[in-house]
């Protein structure tokens, strides 16, 4: 069996529900363990007892939304799965976790796979699926065999195959590994890659994958996270679990927080309770000793970023006139999208003032360029042009009109591709440039000698 090192403690501040067992130190990945810690009942009882539109509708009403990073209701895309098409309908499970910043999911496929095959067999009983997939990244080998070992006990107490659990319903779940491509984490490229093919991402509309998806059949794609809480919304009923956190951002959400703080690390944490100043401050401690805030990334490489000082305000969804700084913006699913951002993916990134923020562009834009499946001219040309330029700059050779450029290409990508990498370039290429405009225009002055110097150069 399999074991991977715990994270020694829980914050007091976090309600752990998904990560309710993950890291006790008596806790293992064993079927019996997970059996012993009531693994399992919510399944047997969902099978026994409930009708599949009625685990429908629970998810519905839990308000539950996608914790993959868009934030798309998930009930109402199982609402819109083409159920008279009369194909047969899948599900997939999104374990491609790649954002940069993101380290939930591991956590969960690592220490409580079978919470993770609990929740996915309720889930393809519930939109009657016909088979079962989770398409995990390359880079997570652990994790792609720890889960095999799981399926393999699963089938053979009958939780997963044929008739499971004596019932007329049968699915299998197969693990397909990823072949490291940030691009198949998008469900379009995601299921071509399945579909064996290269992940091209496919335009939406018309490929919604609720209506065409794997090999042009209705499909549901949800996140790790996602899946795992339709085990504990079939087990508490929706509205019970909408009482969690705050209306329309319901339940808890696993947060990554990352670089300069002093407790770097994931936490579960009721949703919209808290906000990013007792993420970063309270939870995470605070910056290092002597260092100040220079910029929080919210919500993964993707997002736009924010500036330590910088104020937010305008009128909530419900009218409600808000003025916030970053630490008063709610940690949620809205709070940065008023802000001008967004949560994407849970992954809160901190930058103090020890580094260059031209640096961070750079190897952000280097990311991004080698990421860009090639399909669509403005994010094939635009990310390497951003790369080459954000390149050059810390590389000793900046110009005054650089800022001006970034800013342009970055807006002739936003908005004109295929796929939703297209703002992943774009937004932290244009949000850097608007908000440290002055930083940018700086590096023209540097002394290209000592720029030759710097321990960290991009090639
Ligand atoms: P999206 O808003 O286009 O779609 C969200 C989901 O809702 C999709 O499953 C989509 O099929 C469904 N949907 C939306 N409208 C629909 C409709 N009319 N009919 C049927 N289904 C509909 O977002 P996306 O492109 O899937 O995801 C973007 C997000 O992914 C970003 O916010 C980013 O944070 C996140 N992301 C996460 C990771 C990670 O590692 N977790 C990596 C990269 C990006
Ligand atoms: Fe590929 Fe980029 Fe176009 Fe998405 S936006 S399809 S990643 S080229």
């Amino acid at each position: 069996m399999i074991s991977v090192p715990k994270q020694s403690e829980v914050h007091p501040s976090e309600r752990r529900i998904i990560l309710k067992n993950a890291d006790n130190p008596d806790y293992d990945v064993s079927i019996d363990c997970y059996e012993r810690h009531g693994g399992y009942e919510v399944m047997k009882q969902a099978f026994s007892s409930r009708k599949p539109e009625e685990l429908c509708q629970e998810v519905l009403d839990s308000e539950v939304r996608g914790r993959g990073g868009a934030g798309f209701p998930a009930g109402m895309k199982w609402k819109f799965l083409d159920r008279k098409s009369g194909k047969p309908i899948y599900l997939i499970c999104n374990a491609d976790e790649s954002e940069p910043g993101t380290f939930k999911d591991r956590q969960i496929m690592h220490k409580d796979p079978h919470q993770l095959i609990e929740g996915m067999m309720i889930s393809a009983y519930a939109i009657q699926a016909a088979e079962a997939f989770i398409y995990i990244r390359e880079e997570m080998p652990l994790g792609a065999q720890i889960l095999e070992e799981a399926i393999a006990e699963a089938r053979a107490k009958g939780y997963v195959g044929d008739n499971i659990l004596g019932s007329d319903y049968s699915c299998d779940l197969i693990v397909h590994r990823g072949a490291a491509a940030y691009i198949c984490g998008e469900e379009t490229g995601l299921i071509e890659s399945l579909e064996g093919k290269r992940a091209y991402p496919r335009i939406k509309p018309p490929y919604f994958p609720a209506a065409l998806g794997l090999y042009m059949c209705p499909t549901i794609v949800n996140n790790v996270e996602t899946l795992c809480n339709v085990k504990h919304i079939a087990e508490m009923g929706g509205k019970e679990y909408a009482k969690i956190g705050r209306p329309g951002n319901t339940g808890t959400r696993i947060w990554c927080l990352s670089g300069h703080v002093k407790n770097p690390g994931y936490y579960e944490l009721e949703n919209g309770k808290f906000t990013y100043g007792d993420l970063i401050y309270k939870i995470g401690g605070g910056l290092r000793e002597g260092r100040t805030l220079q910029a929080v990334i919210p919500g993964g490489s993707s997002a736009k970023v924010w500036r330590a000082g910088e104020r937010f305000s305008g009128k909530l969804r419900s009218g409600e006139a808000f003025d916030w700084a970053i630490d008063d913006v709610p940690l949620d699913f809205d709070g940065p999208m008023a802000a001008g951002s967004m949560s994407g993916s849970g992954a809160v990134i901190v930058v103090d003032d020890s580094v260059d923020i031209v640096e961070v562009l750079a190897n952000i834009n280097a990311f991004y360029a080698h990421e860009s499946c090639g399909q669509c001219t403005p994010c094939r040309e635009g990310s390497l042009w951003m790369k080459k330029i954000t390149t050059r700059m810390v590389n000793g050779g900046a110009r005054e009109e650089d800022a001006d450029l970034l800013a342009s290409i970055g807006d002739q990508i936003a908005g004109r591709t295929i796929c939703a990498h297209g703002e992943a370039c774009a937004w932290p290429t244009q949000s850097f440039v608007a908000k440290f405009r002055d930083k940018f225009t700086e590096k023209a002055k540097e002394d290209p000698e000592k720029a030759s110097k710097r321990p960290f150069r991009l090639v």
